[in-house]
C-alpha cells in the first residue's frame, strides 16, 4: 500500500476511522467513498464499488487517485477535494467526467463534503450521482448546437456559449478549442475546464455579465492559460461577452466571442520593448544624444540631456534646447542647427552648453540626418560630447601656437615657414623680411613670386629637394643674390630647409632658419686674399720667408727659400729649413728657438744657411710669433736675410783697419827714425862739419813720408766727409793740362823708377774742385805705379771727348783686374784678392773717393782692363773752354 501522504496515521487512529467509515458505508446505497485527510480511501458502499467496477478489491487505505489505474485522478476532482478539506465549505452537484469500463466518459454530479471528527482526524464523504441521458429535446438541442457549432468552427473568432451562472460549457468552436489547448471543456462550468483563469478575473467579469446583462468588452486582455502540466502561455485576447436570454428574457448564458491578438500585442510590444532598450541604450551612450523631425523640432532627447542640463522635457523639446546654450553662441548654432535640418546634411558645431549649477562647459554637436529603411528622411539625430579639457587643452596649444609665433616673430635669427606645393610663405618674422630687403606684404605669396632673383640660383629646387624627399638641408656660407633697395646684392649665409611634418608625418611645409655670414665670409675672402698677398710679397722679398705654425713645423716658405735650397715645398715642410744651418750655429740656434716656442719672444741671429752648391751663406735670422688677441701664438714668420756681403765688408772694414795701423805704422816709423838719426846728426854737427851730413835725402824720405800719411788721413777724412754727405768741391776754372802737368811733376818727384809719359791733343779748361781733380789723378797714377811691379811705363792722355768733353786716362801695364771686379773696385774698402807672396799696400779707398768726386763733377770714370796685361783707368769731365 502507498501512502500518497506523509501525514501518517497510528494504528489506534487507523482503526477508529476505519470502523467510522464502514459505519457510514454501511447504511448508504448511493455510490460514496470516505476518504481520510490524505484522500486515502477509509471506505466505500457498494454502490461505489459497483458504479465503478471495484467489487471485490481491497482498496481500503489505497489513495482514491489511484483507484482503477488512475479512474478518478481528474486534476479539477483533485483540488476540489483538496478545496473541501482546506476550506471546510461542501461541494454540490459538481459535475465531473468519470471514464468508465467499455462505456467511455459519463457525467457524475458529485457532492463533497468534510466531516469533522471530534476525536481524531476529519474525513471527507464524496457521493457519486450518475447524470441522466440526454433527452429528445436535448438531442434537437444538439442537433442545433453541432450546427452551430459548424457555422461557428468556421469564423475566424474564438466563440463558445456558456450556460447557466456557473458558465458551463456549451458550445465551443474550434478556434475555441485551439485556444485552450484542445481539453475537454464542454459541460463543465469555466471554472472546472480553466481553473486557472479563476484568479485572473475573468469568472468575476462573467458573473457580472450575467447577473447584470451587460455586455463586456476586453481589449488585448491578458490571459493565463495552461498549455501542458506546469506550463502557461500568455494569451492577449480582444473579447465580448454577450449575455443570451431564453424565451422569457431572462439570462441564461453567455456568448463569448474572442480573437486572439497574442501576436500583434506580441510584435508590437516587441516594438516597444526594442524602443525601449534604443531609449535604454541611447540613455546609456556617455554623450547627449538629440532626435529632431523633419520639421527641424526636437524631438528626444536622452537621459544625459536632461541631467546635464537641467531641464526638463517640456522646456528642451522643439527648440527649446537652445536656452541652455551660451547667449553668444546661441544664434550660430540655431542657425547650423535649421540649416541642417534644410539641406538634410550633417554638420558639426562647437558651443558652450550650461550645466546645471549654471557653470558653461564647452561641447561639440555632431548631428547627421536619418532616413528610415525606404530612404525616407525623417529628421536628424545628432550627439553632444563634452570636449572643455579638449578645447581648452586646444586654445592651450593654440596660446603656445601664437606664442611660438612671438618667439619666432621676435627672435633674431631669420626664420620663415613655407607651405604647399608652392612654397607660400606662411610666416617669415622681420629678422627674415629684413634679410630678404622686403616688406611684410611678401607674407601669404609664393616664395618665387616674393623672390623672383631666386631665379637661376639654386634655392627653389634645393626647397623642392626638401620637400620630395624629406631631406634637411644645411647650407653653409652659402651666397645668394638678392634685390635689396633696388640693387642686387650678395650675402653669404648658413641657412637650414627642414621639412615641417603634421602629425601623420606627411611633410606639409619648410622651416628656413638663416643666419647671415656675410661679414665673416667676406673677412674669410679677404684673408685669404691677403694670405695670396702675403705669398706673393714673401715671394718678392729679397729675403727667405717662412712660415710654421705655432709648434714651430714650417707650412710654408717662399720662393727665395725654394731657389735657394734647390727644393720644392714638400721637402722643405718634411725636413725644415733647420737642416741648412751651419753646424756651428745649428745647435745655438735651436736652443734658442726652443725658447722661443716656449715663451713666444721673438729671435734675430745671425747663421750660415747652405745653398743649393752647398755653399753657406751668411743671414740674419729672424724668427717672430704672430700672435692671437688673446696672446696665445699663432704662428711663427721668419725671415733669412743675406748679409753675406755685409760681413765681408765687415771683414774687409777689419781688414782694412788693420793695414790702417800698418801703413800708419810705416811712415810714423820712418818719419821717427829720420827724424831720431836728424836729431843724432844735430848733435854731432858740433863735432863735425855740418855740411858733411846726409840732411838732404833724409828730409826728402821724411817729405814723402808725411806726403803718404797726409794723403792717408786726407783721405780717411774723405771717407767720412761723404758717408757725412759733408764733401764739399771748391769749383774754379782752371786749365786741366796743367794740374796733370803739375801731378807727373810731383809724382816724379818722389818715385823715379816709372815713366810717366804725357800726350794730349789740346788744351782744356774745366769748371772743377782743382784739388779734388787733382787727387783723382794721383790716385789713378799711383795705383797705375803700384800695381805695376814688371812694368814702368805708364801713359797718361789727355784727350777731346766730343765737343765739350775731355778724358783723362792713366794706362798701365801691370796685374791688370778680371772683369768681375770692375765695379766692385770702386765700392768703399774693396781690395782685389792677391796671392799671399804678392801684397800691395792700400785700403780699397782711393777708387771709391774717386768715383765720388767725378760723379759729383757729373763726369764718368771708364775703365778698360786684363788681367795680366795691365789697365787704363780714365774720368770724363765736362769742358768750359778747349784751345789747341
Ligand atoms: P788701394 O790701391 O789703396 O788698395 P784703390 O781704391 O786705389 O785702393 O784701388 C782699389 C783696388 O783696385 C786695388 O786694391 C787694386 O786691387 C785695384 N787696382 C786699382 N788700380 C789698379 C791698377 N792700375 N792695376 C791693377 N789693379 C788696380
Amino acid at each position: 500500500m502507498v501512502k500518497p501522504h506523509a501525514n501518517e496515521l497510528s494504528e489506534k487512529e487507523k482503526n477508529i476511522l476505519t470502523k467510522y467509515a464502514l459505519q457510514l458505508t454501511q447504511t448508504i446505497r448511493e455510490p460514496l467513498l470516505v476518504l481520510d485527510e490524505n484522500f486515502c480511501v477509509l471506505s466505500a458502499t457498494t454502490g461505489f464499488k459497483n458504479r465503478f467496477k471495484l467489487i471485490g478489491q481491497a482498496m481500503d487505505g489505497d489513495s482514491v487517485f489511484h483507484l482503477n489505474k488512475g479512474q478518478l485522478d481528474i486534476p479539477d476532482f483533485r483540488n476540489s477535494l483538496e478545496g473541501v478539506l482546506k476550506t471546510g465549505e461542501a461541494i454540490n452537484e459538481k459535475t465531473f467526467s468519470i471514464g468508465l469500463k467499455k462505456k467511455g466518459k459519463k457525467r457524475f454530479a458529485v457532492n463533497i463534503s468534510l466531516l469533522e471528527s471530534p476525536n481524531v482526524q476529519n474525513i471527507l464523504l464524496v457521493s457519486f450521482r450518475k447524470l441522466k441521458e440526454m433527452s429528445k429535446t436535448d438531442k434537437q438541442e444538439a442537433v442545433f448546437n453541432r450546427i452551430f457549432k459548424n457555422i461557428l468552427s468556421k469564423t475566424p473568432a474564438a466563440i463558445c456559449v456558456l450556460r447557466g451562472p456557473n458558465h458551463v460549457f456549451e458550445v465551443a468552436n474550434e478556434n475555441y478549442m485551439k485556444l485552450l489547448g484542445h481539453r475537454d471543456i464542454i459541460g463543465k462550468t469555466v471554472q472546472e475546464a480553466i481553473p486557472e483563469v479563476s484568479n485572473q478575473g475573468f469568472i468575476e467579469l462573467l458573473d457580472e455579465v450575467y447577473k447584470t446583462g451587460e455586455p463586456y468588452i476586453g481589449k488585448e486582455t491578458q490571459v493565463q492559460l495552461k498549455v501542458d502540466e506546469d506550463k502557461f502561455k500568455n494569451s492577449f485576447l480582444n473579447f465580448v461577452y454577450q449575455p443570451t436570454r431564453n424565451h422569457k428574457g431572462k439570462i441564461d448564458g453567455i456568448f463569448a466571442h474572442v480573437i486572439d491578438v497574442t501576436e500583434q500585442v506580441e510584435a508590437r510590444k516587441a516594438v516597444e520593448d526594442s524602443e525601449k532598450r534604443l531609449r535604454e541604450v541611447i540613455d546609456a551612450v556617455p554623450a547627449i544624444v538629440w532626435i529632431s523631425d523633419t520639421k527641424g523640432q526636437t524631438v528626444y532627447l536622452n537621459k544625459n540631456w536632461y541631467s546635464y542640463t537641467g531641464q526638463d522635457k517640456e522646456t528642451s523639446e522643439g527648440l527649446g534646447w537652445l536656452e541652455a546654450i551660451h547667449p553668444e553662441d546661441r544664434e550660430q548654432t540655431k542657425l547650423s542647427f535649421l540649416e541642417g535640418h534644410e539641406q538634410k546634411k550633417g554638420y558639426s558645431i562647437g558651443f558652450r552648453l550650461r550645466k546645471k549649477k549654471g557653470e558653461y562647459r564647452w561641447v561639440l554637436d555632431k548631428a547627421g540626418p536619418k532616413f528610415d529603411s525606404s530612404g525616407n528622411y525623417e529628421g536628424m539625430i545628432g550627439t553632444l560630447i563634452d570636449v572643455h579639457e579638449e578645447k581648452n587643452k586646444e586654445d592651450l596649444v593654440r596660446e603656445k601656437d601664437h606664442r611660438l609665433q612671438g618667439i619666432v616673430k621676435e627672435a633674431t635669427v631669420a626664420t620663415a615657414i613655407y607651405t604647399g606645393k608652392e612654397m607660400r610663405i606662411d610666416l617669415a618674422n622681420d629678422a627674415m623680411i629684413k634679410l630678404w630687403g622686403k616688406d611684410k606684404s611678401v607674407i601669404g605669396t609664393p616664395l618665387h613670386k616674393a623672390l623672383p632673383e631666386l631665379d637661376g640660383q639654386p634655392f627653389l629646387g634645393l626647397l623642392r629637394n626638401v620637400l620630395d624627399t624629406g631631406e634637411t638641408y644645411w647650407g653653409k656660407e652659402d651666397k645668394v643674390d638678392l634685390m635689396i633697395d633696388g640693387k642686387m646684392q650678395t650675402g653669404y649665409y648658413n641657412f637650414t630647409y627642414k621639412p615641417l611634418r603634421d602629425k601623420n608625418g606627411k611633410i606639409y611645409g619648410i622651416l628656413n632658419m638663416a643666419i647671415d655670414v656675410t661679414e665673416s665670409v667676406t673677412s674669410k675672402i679677404l684673408l685669404k686674399e691677403s694670405e695670396f698677398q702675403f705669398r706673393q710679397m714673401a715671394d718678392l722679398m729679397p729675403g727667405m720667408v717662412s712660415k710654421s705654425n705655432k709648434e714651430g713645423v714650417g707650412i710654408y716658405f717662399n720662393k727665395n727659400w725654394l731657389d735657394f735650397t734647390g727644393n720644392d715645398t714638400t721637402k722643405l715642410k718634411e725636413k725644415g729649413w733647420f737642416q741648412y744651418i751651419h753646424p756651428d750655429e745649428k745647435e745655438g740656434f735651436l736652443r734658442a728657438w726652443q725658447d722661443c716656442l716656449s715663451t713666444g719672444c721673438n729671435m734675430e741671429m745671425q747663421l750660415r744657411l747652405k745653398n743649393k752648391e752647398g755653399k753657406y751663406i751668411w743671414h740674419l735670422s729672424r724668427c717672430e710669433a704672430v700672435k692671437e688677441d688673446d696672446g696665445s701664438i699663432k704662428m711663427w714668420i721668419s725671415v733669412n736675410t743675406e748679409i753675406n756681403k755685409i760681413k765681408e765688408e765687415e771683414k774687409r772694414k777689419e781688414e782694412f783697419l788693420k793695414m790702417v795701423s800698418h801703413e800708419l805704422k810705416t811712415p810714423v816709423t820712418s818719419i821717427k827714425g829720420y827724424v831720431q838719426l836728424l836729431l843724432t846728426l844735430i848733435k854731432k854737427q858740433e863735432a863735425a862739419e855740418a855740411s858733411k851730413l846726409p840732411l838732404k835725402p833724409s828730409l826728402e824720405r821724411i817729405n814723402h813720408q808725411v806726403t803718404r800719411l797726409t794723403r792717408l788721413i786726407s783721405e780717411i777724412l774723405d771717407l767720412s766727409r761723404i758717408r757725412e754727405n759733408q764733401l764739399e768741391l771748391k769749383k774754379e776754372e782752371f786749365n786741366l793740362n796743367e794740374l796733370v802737368q803739375e801731378t807727373i811733376q810731383d809724382i816724379n818727384y818722389t818715385n823715379t823708377q816709372h815713366e810717366i809719359s804725357l800726350d794730349s791733343d789740346s788744351q782744356f779748361r774745366v769748371m772743377a774742385d782743382r784739388d779734388r781733380i787733382g787727387q783723382v789723378i794721383i790716385n789713378f797714377v799711383m795705383n797705375a805705379i803700384k800695381y805695376s811691379p814688371g812694368s814702368q811705363n805708364i801713359i797718361l792722355k789727355i784727350t777731346g771727348e766730343g765737343k765739350d768733353k775731355v778724358r783723362v786716362s792713366v794706362k798701365d801695364f801691370g796685374i791688370g783686374i778680371g772683369e768681375e771686379n770692375y765695379k766692385k773696385i770702386f765700392r768703399r774698402f774693396y781690395r782685389v784678392e792677391v796671392k799671399r807672396e804678392e801684397t800691395y799696400s792700400g785700403f780699397g779707398i782711393g777708387l771709391y773717393l774717386a768715383n765720388e768726386i767725378i760723379e759729383r763733377h757729373n763726369g764718368e770714370i771708364q775703365l778698360k782692363s786684363k788681367l795680366g796685361e795691365g789697365s787704363e783707368f780714365s774720368f770724363i769731365l765736362n769742358t768750359t773752354c778747349v784751345t789747341s
